[in-house]
């Protein structure tokens, strides 16, 4: 079967071709970038949680802000009226229990300021912390961005090279086998082409899965040469100078 033959020179050519690719991909610079990529991702979303955080203690500091300002001014206010006039019993009551609801609520301000200091020192910390981190990331990321492109620079004379000798070898396969081995190939069965594996009492099974062919395959393999697995769906072909019984 000539489509065979080529089809396993394409499948050669194209396992090197991935082999290469995966050393500049996969390679543990590689690795460590996209961890560092992943983990710089997650502090920036930390951090803007912290700044959500941080526009609650901002806006609790201002309502402390404006109450004790409005504590003030009505205190000023309780001044000018002691200044202005002879008050009566009843005026000078009145005076005195304002000013205590003034004292009250800057007492209970007070009590707000400390836990919300306390709780933005926190946040600032934590804001610096999440900062550092980001940018530690971001440095091994683009550190190591820079050495697989430079891999991939250094690669690219043969990578172009194996491109150009699959396409062109692509004609001269049968369109039909050919959108077969790239479907397998798109859905990560590689090698989408392999021999049948002949086991104990000529037992015939596929060694992309495993699995034991059918009465159905090993008749087809049989008459055709090729078959495709049960399983897997991959192209399976009888080893070279092997015959196998029906
Ligand atoms: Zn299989």
């Amino acid at each position: 079967m000539a489509d065979l033959k080529t089809i396993l020179k394409y499948q050669d050519i194209d396992l090197k071709l991935r082999r290469l690719t995966d050393s500049i991909e996969k390679s543990e610079t590689a690795k460590r970038g996209a961890l560092a990529r992943n983990e710089f991702e997650a502090a920036k979303k930390s951090m803007e949680e912290t700044e959500r955080n941080a526009s609650d203690v901002v806006e609790t500091v201002n309502a402390v802000t404006g109450a004790t300002k409005d504590a003030q001014a009505k205190v000023a206010a309780a001044a000018e009226r002691v200044k202005d006039k002879e008050l009566t019993s009843k005026e000078r009551k009145q005076l005195i229990s304002e000013l205590e609801a003034i004292k009250a609520k800057l007492s209970e301000n007070e009590k707000k300021v400390e836990p919300t200091k306390k709780k933005g020192e926190k946040i600032v910390d934590e804001y610096t912390k999440q900062q550092t981190h980001a940018k530690k990331m971001r440095d091994i990321y683009n550190a190591s961005k820079e050495k697989v492109d430079k891999d991939r620079q250094d690669k690219e004379k043969d990578l172009s090279e194996l491109k150009r000798q699959l396409d062109e070898l692509r004609p001269n396969i049968d369109k039909e086998l050919m959108k077969v081995y790239d479907g397998l190939a798109a859905e990560r069965k590689f090698p989408p082409v392999v021999e049948a594996h002949i086991g104990e009492r000529d037992s015939l099974s596929c060694r992309g899965c495993g699995l034991q062919l059918s009465q159905a395959g090993r008749s087809e393999l049989t008459d055709k040469g090729v078959c495709r697995c049960d399983n897997c769906r991959r192209v399976i072909y009888m080893p070279q100078g092997a015959k196998a019984k029906k």
